[in-house]
């Protein structure tokens, strides 16, 4: 397989074939990310990549065993591979239908970027081609909290992104980012992200938790003292106002990243209530015992 680089996945995609589609991320500006810092973005020549598709087809069915016991799901990486146009990513889903046709689901990172240049009858194309879920980074709800950072998106454009997406039938993860405010915006950061999430419904909702990372521009805003990462009881925080305040009627939520301090997960509206009631007696005992030590969090 020819993969350029580190290579990153969805926590939910640990069992997949990653197959690299492009390098890099076209926007690589996001101030907290150092996923793609070191790459330079570029589309893979579409040979190589049907190359990839057809030694992972002969090298599964080689060992004779069921293929699906290798893997029944694909990630197409890197960053944000919505970006690529249509033209460019149908040609890839039909030979990962055609030639490993044991694939259940197929998913790639995207955001507001990638999804802004598509049609509701583009986004169809794509899941119909074979495109199953995207792995959205919001991030935020809070607008300041997206200018702050360089998303390069907007909240009403996020939301825009849920509703093609739904209508065309392709399943949304929405993953943001505790903390991301700082101590600041922390609370705005968590109200406005709950109040997108309830206008977004996707069918999946991760919450991860910041972890400052040398080299990148909020790492250098760290080191300058002009951004404060809340503490590990005020991203709880943030935790409990997001599941209390976001009116999601159908979404599998987790906060069971190995960021965070309490793993939790759950269904919405199902188990706020239980949801709640764990988070309420850690911010109320601040029992440290009962969270992650710091040395087990990782990204
Ligand atoms: S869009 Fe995603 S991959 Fe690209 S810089 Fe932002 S967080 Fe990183």
């Amino acid at each position: 397989m020819d993969y350029v680089g580190q290579i990153f996945r969805p926590p939910s995609e640990a069992g997949s074939l990653l197959i690299q589609v492009a390098v890099g991320c076209s926007h690589n500006r996001c101030t907290f990310c150092g996923m793609y810092r070191a790459k330079k973005f570029a589309v893979k020549p579409l040979a190589t990549v049907l190359a990839d598709i057809e030694e992972a087809r002969e090298t599964t069915l080689a060992t004779g065993a069921p293929p699906e016991s290798a893997f029944d799901r694909v990630f197409l990486c890197d960053g944000d591979v919505l970006t690529l146009s249509v033209a460019r990513l149908v040609p890839i889903l039909e030979a990962v239908r055609e030639r490993l046709p044991w694939v259940r689901r197929v998913g790639v990172y995207g955001d507001t970027r990638g999804v802004k240049t598509k049609t509701v009858a583009d986004l169809t194309k794509l899941r119909e081609a074979g495109l199953d879920i995207v792995y959205h980074g919001l991030e935020s709800g809070d607008d300041e909290v997206l200018r702050r950072i360089d998303k390069g998106g907007t909240r009403a454009e996020a939301v825009e992104m849920a509703r093609k997406l739904k209508r065309a039938g392709i399943t949304h993860s929405v993953i943001v980012l505790l903390g991301v405010g700082g101590r600041e915006r922390s609370q705005e950061h968590a109200r406005e992200t709950a109040a997108a999430l309830t206008e977004m419904q996707p069918e999946y909702v991760g919450a991860l938790a910041m972890m400052v990372l040398p080299g990148t521009p909020l790492g250098d805003e760290v080191e300058r003292g002009e951004f404060e990462v809340p503490d590990k009881f005020g991203l709880l925080r943030e935790l409990f106002t997001l599941v209390d305040e976001a009116r999601l009627t159908d979404t599998r939520f987790s906060a069971n990243h190995a960021s965070n301090y309490l793993p939790l997960r759950g269904n919405l509206p199902a188990d706020r209530a239980a949801l709640l009631d764990t988070l309420g007696t850690v911010l109320a005992t601040r029992d440290e015992t009962l969270l992650k030590p710091e040395f087990l969090r990782g990204l």
